[in-house]
């Protein structure tokens, strides 16, 4: 039996991860599910997975959590300590599915007992990549993509040398607003910008989608994850999401992976991972799809992606200030603070501050100058919100 935990279980990864996990009872077993404000649906996975512990992020939902699981014999706590004290029990693999920098504490915790972290929580990477990925070599874990381009890179470079790469390019489908004009994202709404074309996910990260300021983490998350240089990298847009991302060779060859827009083929992976078991997801049949298009990024209209390589370019603690920015940014977007496009011009205005502060690339990456910077970014972010200099 494998023994599982879940971080970020409640939601759109936690579910479909759990989905994997309780159609094979006989192969794992659950010791930790953790969740934020959904306490009713975690109770429920708790229960129905047997699990040893549900702990909510949140310590005013504690007595719901209590409620709900009372009569159970399963743990109920709370809190950042709470989560982080789960994610230290010893699990042989654990799914790092929380949204946003909360994600990269219990992360940190788990690879310290040398599990498999297989990484949904893409601003890991970005915030604090080169400790995490020194965190896992020194403990002897291993971290295995999720994200569906990353998994789909993964899979691409199976037995293929590093030296020999000459290009990774990861897809994007665009988002809700691929062939809107300027003007009109000016007035887009949450609503809208919480539809995707194709994928179902949390809202935040289709939001993100729709800004392309997801791509952008992914595009700095492929540097992290596979050391690849950024001028190396590209973004190409991809609106039928069936080729998730294609490696090029020095012989010239692309190697390209495809399937369904389904998450559950990414994470049964890597849960799976080194074998490959069969996935409930539906396969392609490429005569009826016809046909694939492809189209560059429009980096006019999607900042975000400029806004990457600018990161990539300072290194440092660039990351941390960029995708705290983007996490204010995107909180007041969803509050009806500020419109779609303030998005970009905060996150550049804070990172320009910064820059300007003291140099985000000068400081050496440690924990606690990842922290420091993004409680800073927010700040930042937040008086030019409040002061509606954006
Ligand atoms: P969701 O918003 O659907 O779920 C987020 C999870 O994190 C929920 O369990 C939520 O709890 C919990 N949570 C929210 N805030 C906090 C917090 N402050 N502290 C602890 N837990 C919290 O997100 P997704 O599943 O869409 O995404 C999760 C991660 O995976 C993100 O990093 C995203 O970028 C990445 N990802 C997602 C993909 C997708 O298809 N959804 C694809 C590739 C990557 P609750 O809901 O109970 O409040």
């Amino acid at each position: 039996m494998r023994r599982i935990s879940v971080f970020g279980a409640t939601g759109s990864i936690g579910v479909n991860t759990l989905d994997l996990i309780a159609r094979r009872p006989e192969e794992f077993s659950v010791l930790a599910l953790s969740g934020g404000r959904n306490v009713d649906l975690l109770a429920s996975q708790a229960r129905g997975l047997r699990a040893e512990i549900a702990v909510t992020a949140y310590e005013d939902c504690l007595p719901a959590l209590r409620a709900a699981l009372h009569g159970s014999g399963i743990e109920a706590a709370a809190g950042t300590a709470a989560l982080i004290e789960a994610a230290e029990r010893p699990a042989d693999w654990v799914m790092s599915a929380i949204v946003g920098a909360a994600g990269l504490a219990p992360g940190f915790a788990a690879l310290r007992h040398g599990t498999t972290l297989a990484l949904a929580n893409k601003e890991s990477l970005v915030t604090a990549g080169p400790l995490l990925l020194a965190e896992a070599a020194r403990h002897g874990a291993r971290i295995l993509p999720v994200d569906s381009e990353h998994s789909a890179v993964f899979q691409a470079l199976a037995g293929e040398d590093m030296a020999a790469v000459e290009r990774v390019i990861i897809t994007a489908s665009g988002g809700a607003f691929r062939d809107w004009p300027l003007e009109r994202l000016a007035s887009a709404t949450v609503a809208e910008a919480s539809c995707h074309p194709n994928w179902a996910m949390g809202q935040r990260i289709t939001i993100d989608s729709a800004s392309m300021f997801n791509k952008a983490l992914e595009v700095i998350e492929t540097k992290e994850y596979f050391g690849i240089a950024p001028e190396r990298i590209e973004v190409l847009v991809h609106p039928e999401s069936l080729v998730h991302a294609l490696v090029g060779f020095r012989d010239g060859a692309l190697m390209a992976h495809l399937g369904a827009p389904d998450m559950r083929h990414a994470i049964g992976y890597a849960l799976n991972w080194p074998e490959r078991a069969e996935l409930p997801v539906a396969r392609l049949d490429l005569a009826q799809i016809g046909q694939l298009s492809f189209r560059a990024p429009d980096e006019t209209r999607f900042p975000a992606l400029r806004l990457a390589r600018e990161v990539m370019a300072t290194g440092g603690t660039a990351g941390a200030a960029f995708n705290a920015a983007k996490e204010e940014a995107l909180d007041a977007f969803i509050a009806g603070e500020i419109g779609f496009l303030a998005m970009a011009q905060l996150v550049e205005e804070v990172l320009a501050q910064m820059s300007g502060a003291g140099g985000l690339g000068n400081s050496a990456l440690s924990l606690d100058n990842v922290r420091e910077t993004d409680t800073e970014a927010r700040a930042r972010a937040r008086i030019l919100i409040s002061t509606r200099r954006i």
